[in-house]
C-alpha cells in the first residue's frame, strides 16, 4: 500500500460529513468541517459539490478530480467515491462513513502512479507541474516532489502535437445500389454469428439501403423515413448499408444525431466496423460545431498570461489534456465533463473558438489545429458522425462545396424540426449585435485578449487593395452604430446610445408594457404586431444603420473573391486559406445582417405569413440578460428542405418515435419530405420487447396539481420504495428545485443519493454517468434528460413524470398551433414527449420498469402514446407505491451510513 499523504480528507453528502486523518475517521458537524477546511489543506472530491453541501462557497482544497486530470489527462472517470475507487484500483467502501478514508488512499495511489516508471502520461508533466506549483495550485508541491525531473527539457505542447497533411480531393462517389443480400451479409458480419437473428433488424437494414441508390432526378434525393421501435438494433441496421456504400462507392456518409449521448454511442458502435484503432481513426471522424473544440491560439493566449487565478490553473490542466486528447473536443469528447465545472466554467468557453475569431492560416498553430484536422479528416472519411446543427451549417455554408454532405442518415430524426427551427431563425438582440460589433471592430476600451477586428485580420488585403481597404474602413465606421459594452444598463436607465440600442430600448418598453405580472422572473415576450409609432420609427432608423454595415461587408466579400481570382505574388497557400476563411465568416455575418434587415423591414407593416416574429426580454432570476426581436419560420422544414434535402442524393431519417401518429403525414411534414419532389419510402418495425411483461404505466390520480409538498412527497415515496434507480422528469426548473430541496435529505437518510440538473454543480453528461454507475442513485432533470439518456439495466428502473408535459405558451407555439389544427397539434407534441420519456425505461430485453405520471387528470388520449401492450392503470399514490414495491427488481443492498 503506498504511503498516505499527511493531509486529512473530508467527505460530505446529504447523509453526513466525515473527516479522515491519521487518527481515523469520524463524523463531524458542518461548522467543524468548515473550520477544518479553512485552516488546513484538506483532500476532497469535487470541491464545488462539497462546498454546496457544506454551504461554504469559499471551500478550496486538494481536489482529487484535479489531481486525476493531471495524472491521467483524457481518461474517463465517474466523479464519485465509487468511480474514484474503480479508477484507482481500490475497493469501493461498504459504508458511506468510510469514504473519507478512501479519498486518502486514492490520493496515495495517484501520487504513487506519478512515481512509477511506466506512467503513460509522464511526458509534459514536469513542466506543467512546476508552472502549477508556481501558481500555488494546492497539489503543486505534491506533484513536483513526485514527478521526476526529466534529463532533457520537455518539448512544449505545440511542438508535440502532430501536423495534419493536405490530401487531394476525393473523386465523386460512384453510383451504386446496395442489394438486399449484400446488406444482410454485412449485417450478419457486424452482429456476429452467436447473436439471435432479429428479423426486424434485417428488414430495417434492407429498407435503409434504399437511401443509397443513385439519384435519378435533380433536387429529388432518395428518401427513406423509418421508425424502428427500441431494441430493434437500428444503429447496426443502418451501419450495414452505410459501410457497404462508403467502401463500394468510395464516398462519405454523414450520420447525424441530435444528442451528444447518441453521438458518443455511435462512435463506439463503429468499432465493430473497424476493430483496428488506426483504421477506425482514418475511416470514422466525429465532428461537432467548432465551438466544441480547443482553439490552440486561445490556449496559448491563456497560458501566456491571458488567464489569471483559477482560470489559469484550468488552462494548464487543459494543456496537459491537449497533449493526450484524441481529437481536441472539449465538450463531450475525452476532456472529462466535470473538469470545467470544477472551475465553475471560469475560462473554459474562452478556450474554444466561440465567436468565429479564427484567423485560419494566419494562425501559428493552423497546421496543428484540431478543428482544421477534423474538417480535413472528414473529407477523406467513410463515415462522419455529426449532429443535426452541424450538418445544416455545412450544407448551408460549408467552406468546401465539394465536401458538403450528400448521403445523410439523420438518427433521432424526430428532432430535425427543432434543430432546423433554431438553425434557420434570426435574432436581433443586444448580445448578438454586440458580438457582431466586436467581430468587425475588435477590442475596444479596456478589453483584453487577442481578439482582433476586421482591419487587423485583413491587413495584407487592405494594403494591397484600395477598394478592399475602403470597405473595411466603412464597415468599421458603420459598426459603431451597434450596441457596445454597458448597453443593458443604459437600456434600463432609459438612456440608449445609437440606433440599435434605441430600438432595443423601445422593444424592452413594449414587452414590459404588454406582460402580465405573473411573468416576472422569467423570459417575457409579445407578438411583433400592433407596434407603436416610436418602435416603428426606431426600427426604420436601425434598418438604415444595419444596411450601412451590410453594404461594405458585401463589397469586401467581392474584393476578397477578386483577390483569389487574380492572385497577387504574395498570395501563398497560407494567405489563400486565410482569405477563404474570411470569405466564409463574412458570408455568415452578411446572412445574419440581411436577415435582421428583412425582419425589421416588416415592423409596422403587414406580417409575412411564412414567419413568426416576436419581441422578447430574456431573464434569469428576475434579471434582464438580453433584449431583442426574433423571427422563426412558421415551417422551418421549408428552408431545411431547400438547403439540406434537395442537394442531397440519399437521406435516411429514422428514430424510435418518428411516425408520431397513425399514418405518416406528420413525419412527412416534420422531416421536410413534403417539400421535395422525391419518392419518399416509409418503413416501420415494432419493438421486440414484451412491454406487457416488462413495464407498466401508473397514472397517480391523488396528487393535486400545484401542491408542491404533495408532489415532493410522491417523488420521495416512490424513489425510496424503488431504492433509487429513478429518473424524475420536470417541465419547470423551479418545481424541480423545490422538489429537490424537500426530498434530498430525506432520501439521504435512507442512503439513496439524489442528483439534479440545475442544482448540482455538475454538467449533464457527468450526471448521467454518475446515475448509470450507481444502481441506487436517482436523477432529476428537465427536457435534456427526456431524450438522449440511454441507461440500460437496473440503474434506471423507474421514470417519474411530474405531470403532462404541456407546451410552453409562447408566441411561436401559438402561431404553429393555430396553423396546424389547434388542439390536435398540441396533442401530437405531448404524445411524442410522453413516448420519448417512456423510451428511457426499457432499453434491453431483460429490463423491467415502471413509468409513473403524477397527474390527477391525464386525458385518456395521451395514454396511447406508449408502445402497444403496455399496461396503463390509474391508481392512488398508495397503490403506486405498493406496485413499485411489488414489481421492481431488487438490486444490490444499499450502502450503510455507518457511525
Ligand atoms: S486555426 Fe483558428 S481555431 Fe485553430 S488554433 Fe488557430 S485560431 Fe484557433
Amino acid at each position: 500500500m503506498p504511503d498516505l499523504l499527511p493531509y486529512p480528507a473530508l467527505y460530505a453528502s446529504h447523509g453526513g460529513i466525515w473527516i479522515a486523518d491519521a487518527d481515523g475517521t469520524r463524523g463531524v458537524g458542518r461548522r467543524e468541517a468548515v473550520t477544518r477546511a479553512a485552516d488546513t489543506p484538506i483532500i476532497v472530491l469535487n470541491a464545488p459539490l462539497v462546498a454546496q453541501r457544506l454551504g461554504y462557497p469559499e471551500l478550496s482544497g486538494l481536489d482529487l478530480l484535479e489531481l486525476f486530470a493531471f495524472v491521467h489527462p483524457a481518461r474517463f472517470m465517474v466523479p464519485t467515491v465509487k468511480g474514484l475507487a474503480a479508477a484507482t484500483g481500490l475497493e469501493s467502501p461498504a459504508e458511506e462513513a468510510l469514504s473519507a478514508e478512501l479519498l486518502r488512499h486514492a490520493a496515495a495511489v495517484l501520487v504513487e502512479r506519478m512515481r512509477a516508471s511506466g506512467w503513460a502520461e509522464r511526458d509534459g508533466a514536469w513542466s506543467i507541474g512546476v508552472t502549477l506549483s508556481r501558481m500555488r495550485w494546492p497539489w503543486g508541491p505534491v506533484v513536483t516532489s513526485a514527478v521526476a525531473r526529466p534529463d532533457e527539457a520537455e518539448r512544449g505542447l505545440f511542438a508535440r502535437l502532430p501536423e495534419w497533411e493536405d490530401q487531394p480531393p476525393r473523386p465523386p462517389a460512384r453510383p451504386i445500389s446496395i442489394a438486399a443480400p449484400d446488406a444482410l451479409a454485412r449485417l450478419d458480419a457486424l452482429t456476429g454469428d452467436d447473436r439471435e437473428r432479429r428479423e426486424g433488424q434485417r428488414a430495417y437494414a434492407v429498407a435503409a439501403s434504399g437511401a443509397f441508390a443513385p439519384r435519378m432526378r435533380r433536387d429529388a434525393p432518395n428518401m427513406v423515413l423509418a421508425e424502428a421501435g427500441t431494441g430493434i438494433g437500428k444503429t447496426l441496421g443502418y451501419l450495414s448499408p452505410v459501410s457497404l456504400w462508403a467502401s463500394e462507392a468510395r464516398g462519405t456518409v454523414w450520420i447525424s444525431t441530435y444528442t451528444k449521448a447518441l453521438q458518443r454511442q455511435l462512435d463506439q458502435e463503429t468499432g465493430r466496423l473497424f476493430p483496428d484503432l488506426h483504421e477506425r481513426a482514418a475511416k470514422v471522424v466525429v465532428r461537432k460545431g467548432r465551438e466544441n473544440y480547443l482553439c490552440l491560439l486561445n490556449l496559448e493566449d491563456a497560458l501566456q498570461g491571458g488567464f489569471s487565478g483559477r482560470a489559469a490553473v484550468l488552462a494548464q490542466l487543459v494543456a496537459r489534456w491537449a497533449a493526450y486528447t484524441r481529437d481536441g473536443d472539449m465538450v463531450g469528447g475525452d476532456l472529462p465533463g466535470w473538469l470545467t465545472s470544477l472551475f465553475r466554467r471560469n475560462g473554459s468557453s474562452a478556450l474554444t473558438d466561440r465567436r468565429g475569431e479564427c484567423i485560419y492560416a494566419g494562425c501559428p498553430h493552423y497546421r496543428r489545429c484540431f478543428i482544421e484536422r477534423a474538417g480535413r479528416a472528414s473529407a477523406q472519411a467513410d463515415i462522419v458522425v455529426a449532429n443535426h446543427a452541424l450538418v445544416m451549417v455545412n450544407a448551408a455554408r460549408g467552406r468546401d462545396v465539394q465536401n458538403r454532405p450528400t448521403r445523410i442518415v439523420f438518427d433521432e430524426g424526430h428532432h430535425l424540426f427543432d434543430a432546423a427551427d433554431s438553425m434557420f431563425s434570426a435574432a436581433l438582440t443586444g448580445q448578438e449585435s454586440i458580438e457582431l460589433r466586436r467581430w468587425v471592430i475588435g477590442p475596444e476600451g479596456t478589453s483584453r485578449g487577442r481578439r482582433r477586428g476586421l482591419a487587423a485580420r485583413l491587413a495584407d488585403v487592405a494594403s494591397y487593395d484600395t477598394e478592399g481597404s475602403a470597405a473595411i474602413s466603412a464597415a468599421t465606421a458603420a459598426a459603431q452604430a451597434l450596441p457596445s459594452d454597458g448597453w443593458l444598463a443604459r437600456l434600463s436607465e432609459g438612456a440608449p446610445f445609437g440606433p440599435v440600442e434605441a430600438l432595443l430600448s423601445a422593444v424592452r418598453g413594449l414587452v414590459y408594457a404588454r406582460s402580465v405580472a405573473e411573468d416576472a422572473g422569467y423570459g417575457l415576450e409579445t407578438e411583433a404586431a400592433a407596434l407603436d409609432g416610436p418602435t416603428v420609427e426606431a426600427a426604420a432608423a436601425a434598418v438604415v444603420a444595419l444596411d450601412g454595415l451590410l453594404r461594405p461587408l458585401i463589397a469586401l466579400g467581392g474584393r476578397l473573391e477578386a483577390v483569389l481570382d487574380e492572385p497577387p505574388d504574395w498570395l501563398d497557400s497560407a494567405a489563400r486559406a486565410r482569405i477563404e476563411g474570411a470569405i466564409a465568416s463574412l458570408g455568415w455575418r452578411r446572412d445574419t445582417l440581411a436577415a435582421w434587415v428583412a425582419m425589421l423591414g416588416r415592423v409596422g407593416g403587414p406580417t409575412d405569413p411564412d414567419f413568426v416574429d416576436w419581441l422578447a426580454v430574456a431573464r434569469v432570476d428576475g434579471r434582464d440578460i438580453d433584449v431583442g426581436l426574433h423571427r422563426h419560420w412558421l415551417d422551418p422544414m421549408r428552408p431545411f428542405a431547400a438547403t439540406v434535402l434537395k442537394p442531397a442524393h440519399g437521406v435516411l431519417i429514422t428514430s424510435a418515435t418518428l411516425k408520431g401518429g397513425s399514418d405518416w403525414s406528420q413525419a412527412e411534414a416534420r422531416s421536410g419530405a413534403l417539400h421535395v419532389e422525391a419518392d419518399v419510402r416509409t418503413f416501420e418495425v415494432e419493438s421486440p420487447f414484451d412491454y406487457a411483461r416488462q413495464a407498466a404505466v401508473l397514472v397517480v390520480t391523488d396528487v393535486a396539481r400545484g401542491d408542491i409538498g404533495a408532489l415532493a412527497n410522491a417523488y420521495a415515496r416512490l424513489i425510496a420504495t424503488a431504492e433509487g434507480g429513478t429518473l424524475g422528469l420536470f417541465t419547470s426548473i423551479r418545481r424541480l428545485r423545490s422538489v429537490h430541496a424537500r426530498i434530498a435529505d430525506r432520501l439521504a437518510r435512507e442512503n439513496i443519493p439524489l442528483y439534479a440538473q440545475h442544482v448540482d454543480p455538475i454538467d449533464t453528461g457527468t450526471l448521467v454517468d454518475i446515475f448509470r454507475d450507481d444502481a441506487h442513485a436517482s436523477l432529476l432533470g428537465t427536457d435534456a434528460l427526456r431524450d438522449g439518456v440511454d441507461v440500460p439495466g437496473a440503474s434506471l428502473r423507474q421514470v417519474i413524470l411530474e405531470g403532462v408535459p404541456w407546451s410552453r405558451p409562447t408566441v411561436l407555439h401559438g402561431a404553429r398551433r393555430a396553423a396546424n389544427g389547434g388542439q390536435a397539434y398540441d396533442d401530437r407534441l405531448i404524445r411524442a414527449r410522453m413516448a420519448q420519456a417512456f423510451g428511457r425505461l426499457i432499453r434491453r430485453a431483460d429490463d423491467r420498469g415502471l413509468f409513473v405520471v403524477l397527474s390527477a387528470s391525464v386525458p385518456s388520449r395521451f395514454l396511447t402514446a406508449f408502445p402497444p401492450g403496455t399496461p396503463v392503470v390509474r391508481v392512488s399514490l398508495d397503490e403506486a407505491v405498493a406496485q413499485v414495491a411489488l414489481r421492481l427488481p431488487t438490486v444490490t443492498p444499499l450502502l450503510h451510513q455507518g457511525a
